[in-house]
């Protein structure tokens, strides 16, 4: 079999520059960055100079006009070959919002600033200490006040919020008592987060380096011009960039799958212990196995939706469950790949147990599994709500 794990690949010529760009940031690049929980400033300058992070952006905004699969093709090859795309993911997705829901002022005065790199709207700020995965009880408030919006309350887990000159926010506008669904009064806004009075940053420490940190606001002023399509509407903005951001970060667990199994495959062919490599025992062989097998159906599942996505079709089906079922390949592959390179896997010289970290996340955000499989039950399947 010809490259086993690139064969099926669509977007072969992106794949192959990537690929080149990706090879100026090895190993140790990554190792010296997750050790001090360094921003990996270079990598993402290389990938802005070479305009992957506008691929997404029309060409009239100066971006590359490219389609959500040349984006997925795009973060699958970063982590494939070892790097991690989640510094600078969002820089490619985010502006999805203000692209379809944007005034034609805010995307002129946007859009041409994120294609180029010069405005970086890396922050998505909907996550919050209390009310987590349940969305619409968050608490951050925007009150009108005139021209201006004025916003308190906190943010936790704003991923490269030091990292970025906007944040795209959600908050509350009507209180929950005051509408008639809880998907309603919520609004989203455009953060301008240079030099914001009344906002304050804190770095998270986590497991692997992520630069996620506490975002608080206290009488933050956001001019009332910032507000991106009707007041109450937010909510609405935010799930029409779900299915986008679910099929990007599944193909980063495609990626990461990808790379696990050909570091378990190179090191199964080249350990040898009682006269022969390891990877012909089964007991080592099969587990690499079955995470390739896992990971070529959810790349199938993957392919399917994007192309419903691009044909413009409704594909929130397959969107999620390719992302859960890539999460749990990545997974399945992760510790295939630990378990195959016995202690060494443990040794940060050889990187699997960071990507190993990097992978597990992918279980939880950008939104957990039990989520997912609620989504599947419930409005695939049609059983009853559990929320
Ligand atoms: C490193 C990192 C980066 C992140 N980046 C961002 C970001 O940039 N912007 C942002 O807004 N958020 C971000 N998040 C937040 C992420 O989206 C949430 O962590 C995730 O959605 C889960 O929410 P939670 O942590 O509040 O868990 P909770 O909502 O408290 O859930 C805890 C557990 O309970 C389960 N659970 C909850 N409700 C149900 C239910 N009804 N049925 C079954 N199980 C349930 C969940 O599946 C989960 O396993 C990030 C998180 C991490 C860890």
């Amino acid at each position: 079999m010809d490259q086993p794990l690139t064969g099926t690949d669509t977007h072969a010529e992106i794949r192959e520059e990537v690929r080149k760009l990706c090879a100026r940031f090895p190993g140790e690049y990554w190792r010296a960055l997750d050790a001090r929980r360094g921003y990996p400033t270079e990598f993402v300058t290389a990938l802005t100079e070479a305009g992957y992070l506008g691929a997404l952006i029309p060409e009239e905004y100066g971006g590359a006009g490219l389609p959500l699969s040349a984006a997925a093709a795009i973060l699958e090859t970063i982590h494939a070959e070892g790097c991690n795309g989640a510094a600078c993911h969002a820089q490619m997705y985010i502006m999805g919002t203000i692209l379809r829901h944007g005034s034609a002022e805010q995307k002129a005065r946007y859009l041409p600033g994120i294609a180029a790199g010069k405005l970086r709207l890396q922050a998505f700020g909907v996550t919050e200490p209390t009310s987590g995965t349940d969305t619409t009880a968050l608490r951050t408030f925007a009150r009108r006040e005139g021209d201006r919006y004025i916003v308190n309350g906190q943010k936790i887990w704003t991923s490269r919020a030091e990292h970025s000159d906007l944040m795209l926010l959600l908050a509350r506008t009507t209180p929950r008592e005051q509408v008639a669904k809880k998907t309603e009064g919520l609004s989203t806004f455009i953060v301008d987060m240079r030099g914001a009075k009344g906002l304050t940053i804190r770095p998270i420490r986590t497991m692997m380096n992520h630069n996620s940190c506490e975002v608080f606001f206290e009488d933050m002023e956001v001019p009332a011009e910032n507000l991106i399509g009707e007041e109450g509407k937010g909510f609405r903005y935010i799930l029409d960039g779900m299915n986008a951001e679910r099929l990007l970060i599944a193909a980063e667990s495609i990626g990461d799958a990808k790379w696990f199994t050909a570091r378990s495959v190179a090191y199964a062919k080249e350990r040898v212990l009682f006269g022969k490599p390891i990877g012909a025992n089964q007991g080592v062989q099969f587990p690499i196995a079955r995470a390739y097998a896992q990971m070529r159906a959810a790349e199938a599942l993957l392919q399917k939706g994007l192309a419903k996505f691009e044909a413009g079709l409704p594909c929130g089906e397959e969107a999620n469950m390719a992302k859960m079922l890539a999460a749990d390949a990545a997974w399945a592959a992760a510790e295939a790949c630990v378990q195959t390179h016995g202690g060494f896997g443990f040794a940060e010289e050889y990187d699997v147990e960071r990507k190993f970290r990097e992978a597990r996340l992918y279980q939880v955000a950008p939104i957990s599994t039990n989520l997912i499989l609620a989504y599947i039950g419930e409005h695939v399947l049609g059983m009853p709500r559990s929320y």
